[in-house]
């Protein structure tokens, strides 16, 4: 028997052949950057917790709930109260352990090995991991120099490759940027397979959304989730939105009891106390007016305006610099540089008013040493 470490490595380097070779092509998910910091705005989260009482109201209800039984396959009490909320058919909404699990029951369904999938870019970078594991053709349409997504060259990638799939982010992560209308539909119009848009940011975004238009367009399929404007990310819950058929076809590949007792309880909760909700999306929208103003006076940063709870902004300095600078200062900011086009970008999302004051602060004091 082989007994050092070398020749068990050896054994497994031979078997990591029967690996999907796509997987092995892909990183580990990593959000990187220091940890713990006291102001964190690294990962677009809101910066507010639920109430205590409404806490304390979910743990109640959740002491009543028995933990010894699996939850339904589904989460039908949050489909149903998520139906009524959209006022969307339950028949069409499938929920997840956060909406990026719903992106890997995406991947499983509509990205066969060698079939073509559109994405602009930027683009949030799961995306692309996902059609590199399922073993899809990514073809990658790159921003313009404003960094928005090149229409022209996306509309023309779609006539020549026809592609099973095309994602939109909008608004997107990780510029803040939101599509028009007639940019959606031209893609939908052009799409010969699935269009899915991604809307994790739409409750910012100062419009309604293309829900609607999923009444319109069987072949569009929309994204949602708890996790910024309801500030569930811990939690783990998000929302798919599909014709009813498309949504029975998904069902046949989705693991059950995805979603558990505490996060259906908790989303529940959130929904019958929407006007928590509300009132938070509509102080961070001003909070981000007042952020971007903020950083426009210091001379040479530019921030271009977002539809999201965050900006990206950019400095005289490699990102790099100043996400150190800042962690020293106690504030996380996420850096955003190695997307295409985005060289020197970071991102911020927008916290307490505290948290947005020291964050200032703390970039005027990175600038000023540098500059
Ligand atoms: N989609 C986009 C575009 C995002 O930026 C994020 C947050 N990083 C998500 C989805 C995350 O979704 P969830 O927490 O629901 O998995």
């Amino acid at each position: 028997m082989k007994t050092t470490t070398d020749s068990l490595e050896e054994q497994l380097e031979h078997r990591f052949r029967y690996l999907r070779p796509g997987v092995r092509e892909v990183d580990t998910y990593r959000v990187g950057g220091p940890r713990d910091l006291r102001v964190k705005l690294n990962q677009n989260e809101s910066p507010f917790e639920l109430p205590r009482e409404l806490k304390e109201a979910i743990l109640e209800r959740f002491l009543d709930i028995p933990w010894n039984r699996y939850p339904s396959e589904q989460p039908e009490r949050l489909i149903q109260a998520l139906s009524t909320f959209l006022d969307y058919p339950a028949e069409g909404i499938l929920v997840g352990n956060g909406s990026n699990e719903l992106t890997y029951t995406l991947g499983l369904c509509l990205v066969q090995p060698g079939e073509r999938v559109v994405l602009p870019q930027p683009m949030f970078s799961l995306y692309e991991k996902v059609v590199c594991m399922y073993g899809g053709t990514l073809i990658a349409i790159p921003p313009l120099p404003s960094l928005h997504f090149d229409m022209e060259h996306l509309l023309e990638a779609i006539h020549t490759h026809q592609p099973a799939l095309v994602v939109l982010t909008t608004p997107n992560n990780p510029t803040g940027f939101a599509l028009s209308e007639e940019d959606v539909r031209a893609v939908l119009e052009a799409s010969p397979g699935f269009v899915v848009i991604d809307e994790a940011y739409v409750e910012f975004a100062g419009y309604p959304g293309f829900l609607p238009w999923l009444y319109e367009y069987p072949h569009l399929i929309l994204l949602r989730t708890f996790s910024k404007a309801f500030g569930l990310a811990g939690l783990r819950v998000g929302y798919l939105l599909g014709h009813p058929r498309v949504i029975r076809e998904l069902l046949r590949s989705r693991l059950p009891f995805m979603v558990d007792r505490l996060a259906e309880t908790v989303a529940l909760m959130l929904l019958e106390h929407y006007h928590l909700v509300e009132e938070r999306i509509a102080w961070l929208r001003e909070a981000r007016k007042r952020l971007r103003n903020d950083l426009l006076t210091l001379p040479q940063v530019e921030v271009p305006p977002s539809h999201t709870n965050f900006l990206i902004f950019r400095t005289p300095l490699p990102a790099a610099t100043v996400v150190d600078m800042l962690a020293q200062e106690e504030v996380l900011v996420r850096n955003v540089s190695s997307y295409p086009g985005m060289d020197r970008f970071l991102r911020v999302n927008v916290g307490t008013e505290d948290e947005n004051r020291h964050f200032l602060e703390a970039l005027k004091k990175t600038l000023s040493e540098y500059g």
